[in-house]
């Protein structure tokens, strides 16, 4: 790591994210598009790039582009147009790749992120459909030191690039608005966000500038980042590596630089006179890309409630805080607490047993546990019984196993089983009397003053009663034969 003041510098941060689209199949061909095939077996000659081989849109993978650009606030084009990007790269056999350049397919958009959701904002520049190359494998074979293998099976998966403005002001805030992204992108199902597959995969621009100036300094891009820590971390680098080559007097060369995790240092791969010129022309095999004013209109309509706004939404509507809806949906909970808040009527109620027993019944069965084997209404009926005071809270708890082990009703349980509290009076008396009888030197101490032996006289008189007895009436009755 550089050593570097950063005072007195601004960073400024802009990012590509390059997001795989779920489709079935590939953008422009009907070859299939899941991961993990043999190499070289998903593919044909559109993907091979063989002359005289005409793409074809997939009209999934626009739909599924223009629900993200949706999501993201950006306005789609009724019109947009393929450009063909020539570069030579052995993965690349048509010599060119099938993107969009001008008139992409959605421009200016928001992406809000920060605690709370809201607090900050990166604008969206554009996002535009293309397709992947093939991948070219370095390593993991015998003779990788002298050749290059080639699989095919990602050429012509389809793609959507989000490019934002350089609205970023901290590495910090870069890695947050990229989760934030990847977020959306999962919860709008267009995206798998597996950034180790590569389905999901982030470059930043990054220049720094003296703080109170607006003019942008020299940009370098960072690639080859594939997690949100490596982000951070790569950008963190770059920083500080810039504001130490200015602080020393040099000057930014403009250039891609690469992040070596190992290292933990970025390396430049090329600098700006060896900058591609891509030559970018309209796709002569494509008809330019319209999406009809409706379809966009169904398209928007099928957006779900987006987690941010989710989270947003639970807190208001049912007084929780950010850290308790945020437990939820770290375990997927939100959606049966909401249903058994609604069905039970008691919000914290439903928000305890849901955080509380549900959650480590999950985390008990892992991938075995069955999100259907107790429905909210289920839940509700619990927790009724809980709030009547028919049971108590940790019967209730034992309550909840037997119907997580039985799929039987908390009614049921606790009528078969005999659960329910006894609120008799003379039935408590007497056993209070019993313990009182039996504790005499426990009673000695509380009349001296050690009421903290209270507790144990309780826990004595629920005991004899088989954990059914109102704790509140167990509580006055030994108050009362105590005369306290
Ligand atoms: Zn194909």
């Amino acid at each position: 790591m550089i050593a570097s003041h950063l005072v007195g510098f601004e960073p400024v941060i802009g990012l590509e994210v390059h997001a795989r689209l779920l489709t079935d199949t590939k953008i422009f061909c009907g070859c299939s598009t899941r991961f993990g095939h043999a190499p070289n077996t998903s593919v044909c000659p559109v993907c091979l790039g063989f002359p005289g081989a005409l793409p074809v849109l997939n009209r999934r993978a626009v739909d599924f582009a223009a629900k993200a650009a949706l999501a993201l606030k950006c306005t789609v084009q009724e019109q947009s147009i393929f450009a063909r990007k020539n570069y030579f790269y052995p993965d690349l056999p048509k010599g060119y790749q099938i993107s969009q350049y001008e008139l992409p397919l959605a421009t200016a958009g928001t992406l809000e992120f920060g605690a709370g959701g809201g607090a900050r904002v990166v604008r969206i520049t554009r996002v535009h459909m293309e397709e992947d190359a093939g991948k070219s494998l370095h390593e993991g074979f015998p003779d990788s030191d002298q050749k290059t293998y080639l699989d095919f099976n990602r050429s012509g998966t389809p793609l959507i690039e989000i490019v934002t403005e350089p609205d970023l002001r901290s590495a910090g805030d870069a890695a947050e608005a990229f989760r934030k992204l990847r977020e959306i992108l999962i919860a709008l199902g267009v995206n798998d966000g597996n950034m180790e597959e590569g389905s999901l995969r982030c470059d930043a621009n990054v220049s720094v500038r003296p703080e109170g100036t607006t003019t942008l300094g020299t940009k370098t891009e960072v690639k080859n980042i594939n997690s949100f820590r490596f982000l951070e971390k790569a950008l963190d680098y770059e920083i500080a590596r810039q504001v130490a080559v200015l602080d020393g007097g040099g000057a930014i060369v403009q250039e891609t630089r690469l992040w070596d995790a190992a290292a933990r240092e970025t390396f430049s791969m090329r600098s700006k006179e060896d900058a591609h010129d891509y030559r970018y022309f309209p796709e002569p095999d494509l008809p330019p890309v319209r999406i009809a004013r409706d379809r966009i209109q169904q398209i928007q309509e099928s957006i779900v409630e987006l987690p941010e706004a989710r989270r947003r939404r639970v807190m208001a509507a049912y007084a929780l805080s950010e850290a308790e809806v945020t437990a939820l949906e770290n375990t997927e909970l939100t959606p049966l607490f909401e249903e058994t808040a609604r069905a039970s009527g008691h919000p914290r109620a439903a928000f305890n047993w849901v955080s509380g027993e549900v959650a480590r019944k999950l985390n008990e069965l892992g991938e075995r546990f069955d999100r259907q084997q107790v429905s909210a209404a289920a839940l509700a009926g619990l927790i009724a019984l809980v709030e009547k005071a028919t049971i108590s809270a940790s019967i209730g708890k034992s309550v909840l196993e037997k119907m997580y082990e039985t799929g039987r009703t908390a009614d049921d349980i606790v009528a078969a089983d005999g659960l329910a509290q006894i609120g008799d009076e003379g039935a408590i008396v007497s056993s209070v009397r019993a313990v009182i009888a039996a504790n005499q030197d426990a009673v000695a101490q509380i009349r001296n003053g050690k009421t903290g032996t209270f507790g144990f006289l309780v826990g004595q008189v629920m005991k004899a009663m088989g954990g059914k007895a109102n704790p509140t009436l167990v509580n006055q009755l030994l108050r009362r034969e105590l005369d306290m």
